[in-house]
């Protein structure tokens, strides 16, 4: 990762030395993406104390900029959070496996029931589903739906289960029927026993007793406690509650196709220190993921893959264009139409980069003006400036009047719109000359700076 991002960042100006007001400044950028994900209060104060401690203490690296040198501590100190290395299910020495399922009302139990139930069998493991959850009237019919869609037997305690013999009596207790649920595994053979759990809709002393006597009456070997990403803040005291009342040997993140960005999962690994170990992506049975620490980290800090955006980003930047670009811009002199249209085509190839910059200090106003860009004005200021003849693209000011009604028309655009462009087109070559006067670019865009 940070091989990667050294190149493609080795054109921003380096400082030498990690700085306070370096390492402040990037570390309130942090915070903010943190906050912006919905990880806990406390814990983001936690994290951002611990980041800012180790890149005071740092070893200053020749290789690295100082907002590369944060941002590369950051990532190491979430990755560990997450569980550094991806945990898979931890199976008993003598089968069956019996996995429990805990949460609150509405998390995914159920339907990660079946997730992982089809999973292992993809894995030649012949799993049983225990329907221990009678709080609902149709909970139990849930999870037989869910397990003949993974192929997957359903150990449950109401008629109906499909003529199978797997049937308790109408009104047993989900401490009787997840005992039953194991005998029957034992029995049969099954190596793994995934016993579905009631929730409520909050924390509930009732509810953690109930599931403590599950767990008590089937030893469990893994106890999963499933949790929705959008939680929020939520996440904290939840995750709390069910380490307390139940206990928990791993996390599963449930709902992560929604717009949660996971903050809910740095809250819980980092409150209970427990890996989570999965992650639930839809309401489809195959929607469902082996969870990794590394690719959460980078969508906490909302940095997508960062390998696929420094992909991008080298794509974006031809090199020999940028070279020809820096001398226009050095002299601020021939700075033309063509210049300006193939520099905002650049800018939309780095839209998807922007939040990257975003990170980094001193990056805040290319930040802003990636912000404010619209894809579709780009395509406006192509079709318009492919509407001129060469001569009017090297001289604009002859564009008068009727040219500007024929650029319109030719365009699919309004003068309004080629007065717009043009008046633009000025202010932006003014601006460059004016940069070249004093300098350099305030945040130059690597490569061209
Ligand atoms: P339980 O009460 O904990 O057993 O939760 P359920 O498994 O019944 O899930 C509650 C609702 O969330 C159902 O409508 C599911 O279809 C839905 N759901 C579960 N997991 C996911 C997921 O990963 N993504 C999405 N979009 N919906 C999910
Ligand atoms: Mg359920």
């Amino acid at each position: 990762l940070s091989d990667r991002l050294t190149s493609t960042f080795k054109n921003l100006r380096t400082k030498g030395r990690l700085s306070e007001a370096d390492i402040d400044a990037t570390v309130r950028e942090i915070r903010r993406a943190l906050l912006d994900a919905d990880v806990a209060v406390p814990v983001v104060r936690e994290f951002t104390g611990k980041v800012r401690e180790r890149a005071l203490s740092a070893e200053v690296s020749g290789a690295l900029n100082p907002a590369q040198q944060v941002v590369k501590i950051v990532n190491e100190e979430l990755v560990g959070i997450l569980g550094g290395e991806t945990r898979t299910l931890r199976l008993a020495k003598n089968p069956p496996t019996v996995v429990l399922l805990a949460g609150l009302q509405g998390a995914g139990k159920t339907t990660l029931a079946g997730k992982l139930a089809l999973h292992l069998k993809s894995q030649g493991h012949t799993p049983l589903l225990v329907a221990a959850d009678l709080q609902r009237p149709n909970a139990v019919t849930q999870l037989q739906v869910v397990g003949e869609r993974a192929g997957v037997p359903v150990f449950a305690p109401h008629p109906g289960n499909q003529g199978s013999d797997d049937v308790m009596p109408a009104g047993a207790d989900p401490v009787a029927v997840a005992r039953a649920g194991l005998e029957t595994a034992r029995a049969r053979q099954h190596d793994v026993l995934i016993v579905d759990t009631a929730g409520r809709l909050g924390v509930d002393s009732e509810l953690m007793a109930q599931a403590a006597d599950i767990r008590d009456a089937v030893e469990p070997d893994e106890i999963l406690f499933v949790i929705d990403a959008m939680i929020g803040q939520d996440a904290v005291t939840t995750a709390q509650a069910f380490a307390d009342g139940v206990g928990f040997t791993g996390v599963v993140l449930s709902k992560l196709d929604g717009d949660a960005r996971g903050g809910a999962a740095l809250s819980v690994a980092s409150v209970t220190g427990r890996p989570i170990l999965y992650a639930s992506t839809g309401e489809k049975l195959t929607d469902f993921e082996v969870f990794h620490p590394d690719r959460m980290a980078s969508r906490i800090l909302d940095m997508g893959d960062v390998l696929s955006l420094i992909e991008q980003a080298e794509k974006a930047f031809d090199a020999e264009q940028a070279e020809q670009m820096a001398g226009k811009l050095a002299s601020g002199e021939g700075f033309t139409l063509a210049d300006f249209l193939s520099q905002m085509q650049q800018l939309r190839k780095m839209g998807s980069i922007k939040k990257m910059f975003g990170m980094l200090p001193g990056m805040a106003q290319m930040r802003e003006a990636l912000d404010n860009f619209d894809e579709r004005e780009v395509d406006r200021i192509e079709a318009i400036i492919h509407s001129m003849t060469p001569a009017e693209r090297d001289d604009p000011k002859m564009i008068n009047g009727s040219r500007r009604s024929r650029i319109a028309k030719g365009s699919g655009t309004t003068t309004t719109d080629v007065n717009q462009l043009l008046e633009r087109f000025d202010a932006a070559q003014k601006m460059m000359k004016q940069m070249a006067k004093s300098g350099g670019m305030p945040g130059a865009m690597p490569g061209m700076g």
